[in-house]
């Protein structure tokens, strides 16, 4: 496409599991000495299928092809695999994506944020996580993060006996177990302890994660209303979105959606009918940054605000790369996040740093972070059965439930 000179001449996968998640960055290379970017392929629960895709198939895909062409890129790579989106084949993209982003910025000497506007605002409030075995063990974590400035904290409880996402599992006898009725009904007993206790000003979230029946997520939501939430999230599976229609009709809760979606038809119609509040999308799994800014541009036009799925497995480059965007998006809401511990930041120096409750931009070009690939390697992917694949959690009858 350009007549510039400049050529992309190789592409390597890292694979490494500081703090035994096992993480996937992408590194592009270019023909100019020192010149080369990073993006975030982590699918944590499939990585090997990444690493494949990227090497076999984006890989010489992308060799020889101007650096600067990322639309170009982006969209011919997206069609060359005749089937398209799905979590392996967008990881992999987003890999290839935001390395290009990374080096156009560093071209331009600017960070990403500028390419895509400059600062909407100076950093991006994060929401931590507060769990507990009881009530007042949540309560105690939310006042935690209250003293170290946080404004916005998802609260979950476990429910006795069984494998509560969110919380330590009470499940006896080593398996998954779960229920939702007992779970519907200590929920809102949890708000109701947190409202009383900790008063009106924290922004309290909560993540159903989609374990429930549609029809008993409404009733949720209803009896959630009245604790004010900043968000609930996840109250439907991806299979059942055309339940957000009914909720709508009958109930004002904010909702988040979306870290599971991977495909435009998940997610457009839910933003063009105004059923969603908050886009949750784990940005590698659409594809990477070129998605997701224009993601977040039609979301402005439907009042949705961005919530990206920031969890550990979101490599420190992605979360860097959802830096970007929540710092020049106007319609940002809130950002998930995830405190890395030293030896994930020494993989990734230029690691975003956090502190009052909020993740802070550099000045540094690109998406401002690194990958360290001698000290990566010395964190191996750990030996694992399932190769990271999740186990099953079943009801108390054997049947086996969304995660
Ligand atoms: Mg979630």
């Amino acid at each position: 496409m350009s007549l510039s000179s400049l050529k992309i001449t190789d592409v390597k996968v890292i694979c490494t599991a500081p703090n035994r998640i096992r993480l996937v960055v992408v590194k592009v290379l270019t023909s100019e000495p020192g010149l080369y970017g990073v993006g975030c392929a982590t699918f944590t629960q499939r990585p090997l299928a990444v690493v494949t895709a990227v090497e076999q198939y984006l890989k010489p895909f992308v060799i020889g092809r101007d650096p600067d062409d990322i639309e170009d890129i982006f969209q011919s790579a997206y069609v060359s695999s005749y089937w398209r989106t799905g979590p392996v084949l967008n990881n992999a993209l987003s890999g290839i994506d935001e390395a290009l982003w990374d080096i156009k910025g560093k071209r331009a000497n600017m960070p990403v944020y500028q390419l895509f506007g400059g600062k909407s605002r100076e950093s991006a409030p994060l929401y931590a996580h507060a769990s507990g075995r009881d009530f007042k063990e949540v309560e105690e974590n939310v006042r935690k993060y209250r003293e170290q400035g946080y404004r916005y904290v998802r609260a979950q409880v476990a429910v006795p006996g069984l494998s509560t996402y969110g919380s330590r599992s009470t499940s006896a006898g080593g398996r998954a177990t779960w229920e939702p009725t007992p779970y519907c009904r200590i929920v809102p007993k949890l708000f109701e302890h947190l409202r009383s206790t900790l008063g009106d000003e924290v922004e309290l979230l909560h993540d159903i994660h989609e374990r429930i029946p549609p029809i008993q997520a409404i009733g949720l939501a209803k009896e959630l209303e009245k604790y004010n939430l900043f968000f609930l999230e996840d109250p439907f599976a991806p299979e059942d979105i055309e339940y957000f229609r009914l909720m709508r009709q009958q109930t004002a809760i904010p909702i988040a959606m979306g870290e599971l979606f991977v495909n435009q038809n998940e997610y457009v119609p839910l933003v063009k009918d105004r059923l969603i509040d908050f886009m949750r999308v784990h940005i590698s799994d659409i594809g990477g940054l070129s998605m997701a800014r224009k993601l977040a541009a039609f979301c402005e036009f439907f009042g949705v605000r961005t919530a990206w799925h920031g969890p550990g497995d979101v490599s420190p480059v992605g979360h860097a790369a959802n830096l970007a965007l929540d710092v020049s998006c106007y319609n940002f809401g809130i950002q998930e996040q995830t405190v890395f511990p030293e030896e994930t930041r020494a993989v990734f120096p230029g690691c975003p740093d956090i502190h009052d409750g909020a993740m802070w931009p550099s000045d540094r070009p690109g998406l401002g972070i690194d990958v360290d690939e001698t000290l990566a390697a010395k964190y191996p992917f750990p030996e694992h059965p399932l190769n990271g694949a999740w186990p099953a959690i079943r009801r108390e009858d054997g049947t086996v439930i969304k995660p």
